[in-house]
């Protein structure tokens, strides 16, 4: 399992229909919620789905692999 914050912005496998792919975590449990950056739509899915899609993670002005990203203090 990767390491999130509420507020991080990653890109999934698929984007969005409207066009974009990086999404805001606005809540994360269970189920994560993600806010679209593009049009601002909100979606739900499932921690399990979220962990198969994500890709790629922003740190400070660029995406990084999922895979590189750990927690800042460790
Ligand atoms: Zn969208």
């Amino acid at each position: 399992m990767y390491y999130y914050e509420l507020g991080d912005i990653v890109s999934l496998k698929k984007g969005h229909p409207c066009g974009e792919n990086q999404w805001e975590i606005l809540r994360k449990g269970t189920d994560m919620k993600l806010k679209c950056l593009g049009c601002g739509r909100q979606i739900w899915v499932s921690r399990m789905d979220f962990e198969k899609r994500v890709r790629k993670i922003k740190e400070g002005d660029k995406f990084v692999s999922i895979i590189h990203h750990e927690p800042e203090d460790q």
